[in-house]
């Protein structure tokens, strides 16, 4: 073959080559001008190269995040080093629809990129060539993943029966209290109670109506908290309250008003009405608790004096009384 032929071939197989290709190429210059534009660009833009040609980007794709842009294209000219962007940091640069059958759930594609800086026969850098990569695949997955992970991450701390945080979940958050309250100096108060006489609850109404107790117990303390209140399911018919930055006044109020509300409401399982009534221990964070567990020691001390007391009441955990030494 003449080599006339041969090259006349190679710009041929060139042209289908760039045009074929399934990454994008995009040529700009140094105002930003549409310089060059293949036929991946072409198919998901739906602008033939001739619509786009000397167009300036950022008028024809007002989606790009033209500051972002322009400060990752400048360093490029001026440094004369290539760039990346990836998916994670910026979705997409080009907002183009996603077409894909499998990764549907995506309504546009996510793409990276690389800058290249494209030097003239002087060295200097007068345009910038983008390679555009379609990872919608990758990056579906990958959000799908992370989304399974939280949902699991939420499930593993929550209590199937009364959507409150488990014990497991509820005691490290109170161990963190435990030690964000040592260090501030603020006053917190735990809240610990037990249903009385929950076996007859479940002797008379089943363990399902057991059951529809506990669960109302749930509702009206998640009508009750406040934002900053973490409840947790201690036990079977046990709960705990960590009542952040509040003091052993205002905790005493919270208990008197969830133990009024409990012996007043009414739980309607099948055909029974159910009554219940709740004892109440609380304690305050004291400098002499050494850990957590303390904390809760002294919580469930008063609860026992509740209960001893004659059980549907509060009390407050007094050092002096529960600890002689
Ligand atoms: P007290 O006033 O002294 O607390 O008496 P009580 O009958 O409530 O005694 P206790 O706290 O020892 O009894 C707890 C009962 O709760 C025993 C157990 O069968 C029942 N229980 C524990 N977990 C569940 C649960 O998830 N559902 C139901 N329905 N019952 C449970
Ligand atoms: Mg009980
Ligand atoms: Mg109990």
């Amino acid at each position: 073959m003449p080599a006339a032929d041969f090259e006349m071939n190679e710009i041929h197989w060139m042209m289908d080559m760039f045009n074929t290709i399934d990454v994008g190429l995009v040529v700009l210059d140094r105002k930003y001008n549409i310089c060059v534009w293949n036929g991946f660009m072409e198919n998901h833009s739906g602008l033939l190269p001739s619509a786009v040609k000397d167009k300036d980007v950022f008028d024809l794709f007002p989606s790009i995040d033209e500051k972002w842009f322009r400060s990752k294209a400048e360093a490029v000219f001026v440094l004369k080093n290539r760039s990346f962007t990836i998916w994670e940091q910026q979705p997409y640069i080009f907002k183009f629809k996603n077409y894909r059958p499998i990764t549907g759930k995506a309504d546009h594609m996510y793409q990276n990129a690389t800058f290249i800086p494209l030097t003239n026969t002087l060295g200097e850098v007068g345009h910038l060539c983008i390679i555009l990569y379609d990872v919608t695949d990758e990056a579906v997955n990958k959000l799908e993943l992370e989304l399974a992970n939280k949902k699991l991450a939420e499930l593993s701390r929550i209590d199937k029966l009364t959507g409150l945080y488990n014990r497991g979940f509820w005691e490290e958050s109170l161990h963190k209290e435990f030690k964000r309250i040592n260090r501030n100096n603020n006053e917190s108060c735990l809240l610990m109670f037990d249903i009385d006489h929950f076996k007859y609850v479940n002797d008379n109404f089943g363990h399902a109506g057991g059951d529809a107790a506990i669960r109302h117990i749930a509702d009206v303390l998640k009508k009750t908290l406040r934002e900053s209140d973490i409840a947790g399911r201690y036990g079977g018919e046990e709960f705990a309250v960590t009542l952040v930055d509040t003091d052993v006044e205002g905790a005493v109020i919270f208990a008197e008003r969830l133990r009024k509300i409990i012996e007043s409401s009414t739980i309607f399982y099948e055909e029974s009405e159910i009554k219940i009534k709740v004892s109440l221990g609380i304690a305050k964070l004291d400098t002499h608790f050494a850990k957590h567990e303390d904390w809760i020691v002294a919580a469930d001390s008063a609860l026992y004096c509740s209960k001893e007391n004659g059980r549907n009441q509060v009390n407050v955990y007094k050092k002096e009384n529960n600890n002689p030494e």
